[in-house]
């Protein structure tokens, strides 16, 4: 934790010299002491400090300095550090100023100068006045800062990464908390920076304005560069079925890269409950899964690359070559495809528009707390749908699911009906779609096309989240990877025709289970044509893999 701050401001560097000297040697090791001999940069670091999040105990002023009195400094370094004990240095001669100014301008004590022996007219006076300070003393939150607007798309998508990516930060609502005593001090230090929202403000000091996920990224040290080009097995994707890969392939010496472009933990980590993984018999929530599925990766030696994306793939012999957006390269033996699938836009007038400032794809876990005491629309009738409104349903007032059909019976797991009905402020709108969205900087309404009637209804909203079905976003692949009319990957006896090899295939053996129509490249997981869309499939499909890998590797 970082040490508060005892401040002292004086123009006569023999004074401030020796201030300096006596409060380190009596409060050094509690306190972190600054000497500033001019009070407009002393208020500039207190500028800084206050951006810094650092606590300033002390403020210790001498009187007579030029342009700005030791008075005045105090009073304008008051509107900063309000909590922050304030004295003044005098002479003599300056008595009546200092007795009036303890009236005027809220000064805690002052102090004649010279002050020798510090055992007698300092330390004491000191130690009372720390020791009030201390009592009143909340450490500040010491980690990440971010500040921004709720209706922001960017600053959605930056809270989203860090929560996914399981760095911890502090979200500052700058509309919400515009009345903030303390918001409006570190706005007023930030001045004319705060027209860059999102302002990411890290505990060093340093700040990112307009902070986009890739910059913070590299900032809190997530990996997004290989530490070599080559790899035995470079996986590309890291949902469970990627992870599940990376464990088994690396825990049988397999030197094993995962390539993410997001966050791991794909869209399992956006799950706010999975009830049906082996194991957990109460659950466990998709953030907590990724977790530790993480941590199991890196202590087998996993390198994760993420946020990084691939965006092409190549063959060289035996050698398959991944083109990541950076413009950078790794060559592995073998890829694993793992790249599993994205939400499915709903097409309705409004919805791109609003998208991030209350129309969000998935489970949007970070606005959930937002929603409190509000009306939540969920689109779709799926079990993530259903996830995702047990877990509005904790904070919201109200929350409506809109399915197209009559019921949820066809689509959504019957444990999760259950809980839904048994849920009072959850509410299912059948025969409801999304005809439009409104509203000028966020969703304001919704109208809603209710086929039972064939009349448009326009409703008051302000968060909306979609859940209809994902594709693969397989077009990376070019046309090297065989695929079916919807994006998803053809792998081992689907790409036999009457039992003919795929055009290309070169080897005598058919292609393993789970091997694509290109020797040494695998699909597993949702990506892949045919899958069963769960964690745990794609987990299997991620484990078993890694024998075909083996097999194939043998033989290279
Ligand atoms: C909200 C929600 C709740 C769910 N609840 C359950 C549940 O309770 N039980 C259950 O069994 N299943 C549940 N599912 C389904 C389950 O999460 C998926 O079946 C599973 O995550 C699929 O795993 P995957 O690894 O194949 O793909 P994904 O989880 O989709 O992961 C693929 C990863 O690949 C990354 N990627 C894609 N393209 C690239 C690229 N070009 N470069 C780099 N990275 C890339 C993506 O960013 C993503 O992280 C839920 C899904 C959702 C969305």
């Amino acid at each position: 934790m970082a040490k508060p701050i005892l401040l002292s401001v004086d123009d006569d560097s023999d004074v401030l010299r020796a201030i300096e000297r006596d409060l380190r040697s009596r409060y050094g090791a509690d306190y972190r002491v600054l000497a500033s001999d001019s009070p407009h940069s002393a208020l500039d670091l207190l500028k800084q400090l206050k951006v810094r999040n650092d606590s300033v105990a002390l403020l210790l002023a001498d009187q007579r300095m030029p342009k700005l009195d030791g008075v005045g400094f105090l009073r304008e370094a008051q509107e900063i550090y309000p909590e922050a004990k304030r004295a003044l240095l005098t002479a003599y001669a300056d008595t009546n100023a200092a007795i009036s100014a303890i009236n005027q301008a809220s000064i805690n004590y002052f102090f004649l100068k010279p002050w020798d022996p510090p055992e007698e007219h300092l330390y004491p006076q000191l130690d009372d006045l720390l020791d009030d300070w201390r009592a009143a003393y909340r450490p500040a939150f010491e980690g990440i800062r971010v500040l921004g607007t709720r209706w922001s798309r960017r600053s959605y998508e930056l809270r989203d990464f860090l929560a996914r990516n399981h760095v911890p930060y502090q979200w500052i609502d700058v509309e919400v908390a515009a009345n903030d005593p303390e918001t409006k001090r570190l706005m007023e230090a930030l001045g004319p920076e705060t027209a860059s929202l999102p302002v990411v403000l890290f505990p060093d000091g340093t700040k990112l304005l307009e902070g986009a996920p890739a910059d913070v990224a590299q900032k809190v040290g997530l990996r997004t560069r290989a530490q070599t080009d080559f790899y035995d097995l470079a996986i590309v994707g890291g949902g469970p079925a990627g992870l599940a890969a990376a464990v088994y392939g690396a825990s049988e010496g397999l030197h094993t890269v995962i390539v993410e472009r997001e966050a791991p933990g794909g869209q399992a980590g956006m799950s706010s409950r999975i009830e049906n993984y082996l194991g957990f018999p109460s659950g466990l929530s998709g953030g907590d899964l990724a977790r530790r599925a993480v941590a199991q990766a890196l202590r087998f030696g996993v390198e994760i690359l993420a946020p990084q994306e691939v965006v092409s793939v190549r063959t060289e012999g035996s050698y398959r070559i991944l083109k990541l957006v950076d413009g950078s390269e790794i060559s592995c033996h073998v890829l694993m495809i793992a790249s599993g699938v994205q939400w499915r836009r709903l097409e309705a007038p409004g919805i791109d528009r609003l998208q991030g400032a209350g129309v969000y794809y998935g489970g949007g876990a970070t606005e959930a707390l937002a929603c409190k005491g509000e009306i939540v629309y969920v689109v779709g009738g799926a079990n993530s749908a259903g996830q995702a409104a047990m877990n509005f349903a904790r904070y919201a007032e109200r929350v409506v699911i809109l399915v197209r059909g009559e019921s949820l019976a066809a689509t959504m797991s019957q444990y999760l009906i259950d809980q839904i009905k048994l849920t009072p402020n959850i509410q299912l709108w059948t025969h409801a779609t999304v005809a439009e969205v409104h509203g000028g900087t966020h969703l304001e309404e919704v109208s809603i096309l209710c086929s039972d009637t064939n009349k448009v209804e326009r409703v008051p909203a302000s968060s909306m989240f979609i859940f209809i079905g994902a594709l693969p976003r397989t077009d990376w692949l070019g046309d090297l990877i065989e695929r079916d009319d919807r994006g998803f990957i053809l792998t081992g006896p689907d790409l036999l025709w009457d039992g003919a090899h795929p055009t290309g295939w070169t080897l005598e053996r058919d292609p393993f289970l789970l091997e694509t129509n290109v020797p040494g490249i695998f699909a597993v997981g949702d990506v892949r044509h045919g899958s069963v869309k769960r964690v745990a499939s794609g987990v299997g499909e991620g484990s078993v893999a890694v024998q075909f890998i083996h097999q194939y590797l043998s033989k290279v």
